[in-house]
């Protein structure tokens, strides 16, 4: 086992800090609520996990829905990530980041015409294609460029990732990718089309996985595929896994680090060794999920005849996790962490019941006033977050070391209503 890393949210003399900057200081400058990222930890989720499947060549595809603000993607353009898109607004942003287009994987169910347009123009890496009909139009949009698309078939596995449902991806009832059974005939087909180049499968099993078993599972359907289009006479240069390592949340999972990720990877991928395959990956909450935190305020406590409330500045708008999903974030007050706990509800101003950060937390009783840090929230974070409630997206600071940089401002109301008109 390896042990966790050491966060970069630490205590120091009492006040929570981001690496070398006090949390209550950007709440001070910047207002809360606030995202805060540290670049350190960025920087080593990114490396551990390269180094993880050295020896191996691979090719690591940031999964850029995790996280997609411009700074956060410019760190990662900048040790050599690769991206994974979901649509052509997220190539854009990796382009805008500094990103390489010929490092991008496309993936999705629902790309349109004008997205492989621009995809091809901008010379991506790979289409992940997921059904026979999208092949046949991306084959047509290919040919009118006179272009050829690399496609990666995108196959559901049929692996129970053992994830929430929401986020669990490679069963035959979700709706991603095409089933083993169709994949190889469907691949011979394709490989006959003058517009693309087939080059490899992916899949993509689910979301949060703390297992490395359904991964291996995944990985031997995929090498049994490959080893029979050979056969076939289809010959395949790449293997895309997709993403899904689980984080911890401080909820008590045992996560696997991403050293095992890679041992069990190695193992899976063993009978491809000698023939010269590509091994790709799409991490997206592993690269990003314990380098940033949403800093909120207490505005009011109060309590009814059920329950404690604590009631925050931020709301499930700015951090939708924990009402989609049920899921945890930790906790802690930014100043003074020794006080004894109570029992609480930590609630947002949003006009749902939905709208919850934690439901019967032991957590120290806080002040009015208060910052509270909750963290593991740089993944499905900000990328997630609406203007419902008609409220302002929050800003985003980069700390690194002493110092730190807001690397998106806090929207302002004209932004908020800017393109509308009345009719
Ligand atoms: C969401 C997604 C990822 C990233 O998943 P994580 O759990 O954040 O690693 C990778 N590939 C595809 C196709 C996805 O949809």
């Amino acid at each position: 086992m390896t042990p966790t890393p050491e966060s970069p949210f630490q205590y120091k003399s009492d006040e929570l800090h981001c690496e070398g900057v006090p949390l209550a200081k950007i709440a001070a400058e910047v207002g809360t609520p606030v995202y805060v990222y540290s670049r350190s930890e960025l920087e080593r989720a990114y490396k551990s996990f390269d180094a993880a499947l050295e020896g191996m060549p691979h090719k690591v595809c940031y999964a850029v829905k995790a996280n997609s603000t411009l700074g956060v993607l410019a760190v990662l353009a900048k040790l050599g990530a690769g991206a994974d898109i979901v649509s052509y607004g997220e190539l854009f942003r990796w382009q805008k980041a500094g990103g390489d287009p010929g490092k991008v994987v496309f993936s999705g169910v629902g790309k349109t015409e004008s997205e492989m347009k621009a995809a091809l123009a901008a010379g991506i890496h790979a289409f992940n294609v997921e059904s026979e009909e999208e092949l046949y139009v991306l084959d047509q949009v290919a040919q009118s460029m006179k272009l050829r698309a690399r496609v990666s078939l995108r196959v559901n596995p049929d692996v129970d990732a053992g994830t929430h449902p929401y986020i669990s991806t490679g069963l035959k009832t979700n709706k991603f990718g095409i089933t083993m059974e169709e994949c190889r005939e469907l691949a011979r087909r394709a490989s006959k089309l003058p517009g693309l180049e087939i080059i490899g499968v992916d899949c993509h099993i689910g979301s949060q996985l703390i297992k490395t078993a359904p991964f291996a599972d995944a990985i031997a359907r995929l090498v049994a595929l490959i080893t029979d289009l050979r056969s076939d006479g289809v010959h395949l240069t790449h293997i895309d896994i997709g993403g899904g390592l689980g984080i911890d949340y401080g909820k008590g999972d045992v996560v696997p680090s991403p050293a095992e990720y890679g041992a069990a990877v190695r193992d899976a991928l063993a009978p491809l060794a000698a023939l010269g395959v590509t091994l790709v990956t799409e991490p997206g909450r592993v690269l990003v999920g314990a380098a940033g935190a949403l800093v909120t305020t207490v505005l009011f406590r109060k309590r009814n005849e059920a329950k404690h409330f604590t009631i925050v500045d931020a709301a499930m708008n700015d951090l939708m996790r924990p009402a989609l999903y049920g899921s945890f974030h930790p906790m802690k007050p930014v100043a003074q962490p020794g006080r004894p706990d109570i029992v609480t509800d930590v609630v947002g101003p949003i006009c749902e019941t939905g709208d919850f950060f934690a439901r019967d937390r032991n957590l120290p009783e806080l002040a009015q006033g208060e910052l509270l840090w909750i963290g593991a929230a740089g993944a499905y974070g900000a990328a997630m977050a609406s203007n419902y409630n008609t409220r302002p997206r929050v800003p985003e600071v980069l700390v690194s070391g002493s110092t730190y940089t807001v690397i998106k401002p806090r929207e302002t109301y004209e932004q908020l209503i800017a393109g509308e008109r009345l009719a």
